[in-house]
């Protein structure tokens, strides 16, 4: 039959990203996916589940939106592709810069259109590192990232990435990256004065850790950052791949902070994953900067910075995330996950800690509650498939010792549907608690 041979070309034909290799070919894809519609995802066997994570962070304004495939089919007819290099533009990308000029944070106020995540992180340190030769300073290099980032694959963007098992995916990595403990300000400082605050061109954080196990910084975390920086004269780059466009419950995750960045990268909840966009802002400064110190040609751009079908669909997907107050209600429910991860902490043993900012949450699998003690071997992905069976997708996270299960639903997700979530997934945690498969 259809299912079982599209298994057998998947198993056969498709090197799936960030995949197990050997249990892609004993067991084939758990989900070949049909449709997707609100909060849920369909596949081709007839079940339904709640993505539980937007899919990848991303699925913001939820699936199925033919508002959005109106305005891509729209674009695509009218001008499905044109250059934006040297003099040429068009209408999408322009008004979506200037649209992204007026949300962001500070004094963001000039884009530089990519694909996706992690080129929007290369071109982030590319540009600081050429900002800094045009202001006389070359030697100034250096990107300072923190322990449990996540920044993409591409190659700076994969140096820049704290989580260790993704720089050891290969033997060779680029030059030029240090990285600090994710909450301190005190190896911020020291690793600035052991390389040489001369030597350094940026330090680059996530507003929340997502896939390093989603930690929230404490309160004054980054108007400290944002001041040593300062003191060093380092430009301070915020990747907002996931933490933008209404994830914690605030257009953009720095707003929490009230911190302003030198630059910022985005990506992903831009057009909610309907099609590929990402970008650089730099604040007003660096882009006036750039105007009077660059003499040359910016040699650095991709064919699809500036896509006019990908530009049209954020500026789409922006204006239903205003329309339906959608990050109002990113804020609202995610208070009410985050009571419901306490229900579930109250309720299960091996429940530690739970957090939650808008609506990305997680959950801490523990062996003694008061100790912190995890198990020997971690249990976060065995309840990612009870949850599975049951109609929940999660996603477990076990990189440095954590056993931990984070949460991103559409930010369109409402009460009854939080409510399901939870009793899902205190029905999965409860299976393996008790070691009873169902
Ligand atoms: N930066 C952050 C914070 C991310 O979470 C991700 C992807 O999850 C990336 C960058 C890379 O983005 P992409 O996968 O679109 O290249």
């Amino acid at each position: 039959n259809k299912y079982e041979q599209l298994t057998g070309l998947d198993q056969k034909h498709f090197l799936h990203p960030t995949t197990s290799i050997k249990q892609q070919q004993a067991t084939g894809p758990d989900f070949i996916f049909t449709e997707g519609k609100g909060v849920r995802l369909y596949d081709m066997k007839g079940r339904s589940a709640i993505d539980g994570l937007s899919s990848l962070w991303n699925v913001n304004i939820g699936h199925g939106r033919e508002e959005i495939a109106q305005t891509a089919y729209e674009q695509m007819k009218t001008l499905g592709y044109s250059s934006c290099f040297a003099t040429y533009s068009n209408e999408p990308a322009i008004r979506l810069a200037a649209k992204l000029a007026e949300i962001a944070p500070g004094d963001l106020s000039a884009t530089f259109f990519t694909s996706g995540g992690s080129e929007s992180n290369d071109t982030a340190y590319k540009l600081a590192r050429h900002y800094w030769i045009l202001k006389g300073q070359p030697e100034r290099k250096k990107i300072i990232s923190r322990s449990k980032s996540y920044h993409g694959v591409a190659m700076g963007a994969t140096s820049a990435t704290g989580l260790k098992p993704f720089r050891d995916f290969t033997n060779s990595n680029a030059p030029d990256f240090c990285y600090v403990d994710h909450f301190s300000r005190e190896a911020l400082r020291q690793t600035i004065e052991k390389e040489g605050p001369e030597t350094v061109a940026a330090f680059i954080a996530e507003p929340v850790q997502g896939a390093g196990g989603l930690h929230i910084a404490p309160e004054g975390f980054f108007a400290e950052i944002r001041s040593i920086c300062d003191e060093y004269g380092i430009l301070f780059i915020t990747d907002e791949v996931i933490t933008g466009f209404g994830r914690t419950g605030t257009y953009f995750g720095m707003d929490h902070y009230g911190v302003a960045p030198d630059m910022m990268c985005f990506a992903k909840g831009v057009t909610s994953g309907y099609a590929q966009l990402g970008g650089v802002m730099i604040s007003e400064k660096m882009h006036k900067d750039f105007i009077q110190l660059s003499e040359g040609t910016l040699l650095h751009g991709y064919t699809y910075s500036g896509h006019p079908m990908a530009c049209a669909v954020a500026l789409k997907n922006l204006e239903i995330l205003e329309r339906e107050n959608l990050i109002q209600n990113a804020r609202v429910m995610g208070e009410e996950l985050l009571k419901g991860f306490q229900r579930i902490q109250s309720e299960r043993g091996i429940v530690g800690n739970v957090r939650a900012l808008g609506l990305m949450g997680a959950v801490e699998i523990v062996k003694n509650k008061e100790t912190n003690e995890r198990f020997a071997e971690p249990l976060a992905p065995k309840i990612v498939g009870e949850a599975a069976r049951r109609g929940l997708i999660c996603r477990s996270v076990v990189f440095d010792g954590q056993d931990t299960l984070v949460f991103a639903p559409p930010l369109i997700i409402n009460q009854e549907e939080i409510n399901e979530l939870i009793s899902i997934l205190n029905d999965a945690i409860e299976a393996v608690e008790t070691g009873i498969p169902v």
